[in-house]
């Protein structure tokens, strides 16, 4: 059943997506099983690899600095800690790792040279990598390839019309670009949105119709409800019923028939039932592990007994597309064999001043890149 053909205009979606519950619902699950394995959800892990102190202004987010909400600005990361991280995630079912920064976008400077090698590591444990980092050019989606992501998110949020009133310091374009970028240097897109924060259906049918007019749509498509966190302008949202999430995930499943549908934030307001009729409408996959980056996600144990209950299997790793090869990133080794040749030389000096008979001083390096 191509229903990409189907349902091409925003009137069509419009109408499918008010379609009763019950129809839309089965309509969904028709398509889901036709290119989708329904009993496999993929456990996937969502790491702040970079908190808070975030210079934009997206109306949901509890990161950005000029919001006062609880969130503390941390630094990056280390790589060990991020691999020790993805090993515990692992071990847990998680087969995706998606590594967030609080970014505006990505810079030339050691922290994405330290991502970098974040994304090698991760690779090389057969998980797949996804990282989402602000705004990128393609050389730096280029460098991402080549260390083995996988994905790179990049949400649109709402649609083109909705959006100024969430974010003002990036445009549409702008997020557009980025997933344009990740395109073209050959990484899987994954991009989506946040429902509840104060639009209308037409606007949420608008996101859509945004990846609709892509040549090639999004291949992972999260959905999200808001959280609405305190000190940010979208506190007073009232969550939104779970009814709307599962017309939501039911629609895009349609729209979009071999796109993943992530079921994403706002799971903690949702009773099983919900849940399972996300899963029933096409949502194959879910953040497991007690926080999305700053905001709750329900526990590992609950999910693993919802698992249960529903009769749900945790996906494989590269189920929809195959694992990047994991390359050798020119620029940190050019850094490295710098680094190592002025240690090398440092040695020397110091061997020398020995065989003069002075104790050497203790210097340390400081790294001028
Ligand atoms: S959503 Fe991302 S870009 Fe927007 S404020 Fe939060 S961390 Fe920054």
């Amino acid at each position: 059943m191509d229903t990409t053909q189907k349902y091409k205009t925003k009137e069509s979606l419009l109408e499918l997506y008010n379609k009763p519950l019950l129809e839309l619902v089965f309509e969904a699950a028709t398509v889901h099983r036709l290119h989708h394995d329904p009993k496999e959800v993929q456990m996937s892990s969502l790491l702040s690899i970079k908190t808070g102190g975030c210079a934009e202004d997206c109306g949901y987010c509890p990161q950005a600095a000029r919001y006062h909400t609880d969130v503390k600005a941390q630094k990056l990361m280390s790589v060990e800690s991020v691999v020790e991280q993805a090993r515990n995630a692992k071990e847990n079912g998680s087969s995706r790792l998606c590594m967030g920064a609080a970014w505006r976008e990505v810079r030339d400077n050691r922290d994405f040279d330290n991502v970098i090698e974040m994304v090698q590591a991760v690779n090389d444990m057969d998980m797949e990598v996804c990282c989402t980092l602000g705004m990128m050019n393609e050389d730096q989606a280029k460098r991402l390839k080549n260390a083995g992501l996988f994905a790179y998110n990049h949400n649109l949020d709402t649609s083109a019309d909705y959006y100024d009133d969430v974010i003002s310091t990036r445009e549409y374009e702008d997020r557009l670009n980025t997933i344009d970028n990740a395109r073209k240097a050959g990484i899987s897109v994954c991009s989506g949105g946040i429902i509840g924060m104060g639009e209308a259906v037409e606007d949420r049918i608008g996101l859509l119709m945004s990846y609709m007019e892509m040549e090639t749509p999004p291949e992972s498509i999260p959905i999200n409800a808001l959280v609405a966190v305190e000190g940010t302008p979208m506190e007073d949202q009232k969550p939104i019923e779970q009814w709307e999430m599962i017309r939501m995930v039911a629609t895009t499943r349609i729209a979009f028939p071999k796109s993943v549908v992530r079921l994403s934030a706002g799971r903690t307001k949702m009773n099983m039932e919900g849940q399972a009729l996300c899963f029933m409408a096409g949502a194959s996959s879910i953040f497991a592990g007690d926080k999305l980056l700053t905001t709750p996600n329900p526990e590992y144990n609950e999910d693993m007994e919802m698992f249960k209950i529903l009769g749900l299997t945790p996906k494989a790793a590269f189920a929809d597309g195959e694992k990047p090869v994991t390359k050798a990133d020119p620029i940190i080794d050019a850094r490295k064999a710098k680094e190592a040749a002025r240690a090398e030389e440092l040695k020397a000096a110091r061997a020398k001043v020995k065989m003069k008979g002075f104790e050497p001083r203790k210097v340390t390096i400081v790294d001028s890149l």
